[in-house]
């Protein structure tokens, strides 16, 4: 039988070869402390301690996959936001650290005492969770048009026992409960449908409706900004993300 040395250092250094890319050594590192279910100190820490047979597998897997573009929150199915873990699949767009910026201008405008909040197109449901997280006193909506993003959602806010949060379809404000909100925000899709940023990276594995937005980019910040005088209580804030 063939024995091959399945330590974390050597695993390590092979993974980092095949790899494309300034981040090769990051990558391999998280993918594989997360298939160890360990932080990434540990690799260091531990460097001559050996890969079981199925964990050196997992790892191969997994390096394969990345070298093909997957995300790397897709392949470890965490991603963090606000800091706190999300659990993010292909189903939802991956948090971004720029959409914080909205979470905090939120935190700033909005009076700390009771508000009623819609996040729109929640999907992992991260502004929701990070307003919900500051504020447990806020009566906090997250929808999204995607049942499967909403399970996703709904699963995050279940690990983060932020129980004062409700989920519920809609598309944008179709099936919206109420029309007194203080809040309505949004990190709606805003890429052009031709848009050539759209075929690299990690978009390209992202879900498309959670990134394209007609010819211009601008067809649902278009519906979000003409719906919502119906739906803001008068002083009401409309905060969107968009791109350029
Ligand atoms: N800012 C993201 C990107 O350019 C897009 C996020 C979005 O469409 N809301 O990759």
């Amino acid at each position: 039988m063939n024995k091959i040395d399945l330590s974390i250092h050597r695993a390590l250094n092979q993974a980092v070869k095949s790899l494309p890319g300034k981040t090769a050594r990051l990558d391999a590192e998280l993918l594989l402390a997360n298939i160890l279910n360990k932080p990434r100190s540990y690799l260091y820490t531990w460097p001559e301690q050996h890969l079981s047979q199925d964990q050196h597998q997992s790892f191969l897997i997994a390096i394969n996959h990345r070298a093909a573009g997957k995300p790397i929150a897709y392949l470890t199915g965490h991603r963090e936001f606000w800091s706190m873990d999300l659990r993010v699949t292909p189903e939802v767009l991956i948090p971004r650290p720029e959409t914080e910026l909205l979470v905090e201008v939120a935190l700033k405008q909005l009076p700390e005492t009771y508000c009623k909040v819609a996040d729109l197109g929640t999907g992992s449901g991260a502004i929701a969770l990070a307003l919900a997280n500051e504020r447990p006193n806020w009566s906090i909506i997250g929808t999204d048009i995607s049942t499967a993003a909403l399970d996703i959602a709904r699963n995050n806010a279940n690990t983060l026992n932020l129980d004062t949060l409700e989920f519920s379809v809609s598309d944008w404000y179709r099936d919206l409960p109420d029309r007194d909100y203080q809040l309505i925000i949004s990190n709606p899709p805003y890429i052009a449908n031709q848009d050539p940023h759209l075929n690299r990276g990690d978009v390209r594995f992202e879900p498309p409706m959670a990134l394209k937005s007609g010819a211009d980019g601008l067809q649902d910040l278009r519906q979000l900004i003409s719906g919502a005088s119906r739906y803001l209580r008068s002083r009401g804030w409309l905060m969107l993300e968009h791109g350029y």
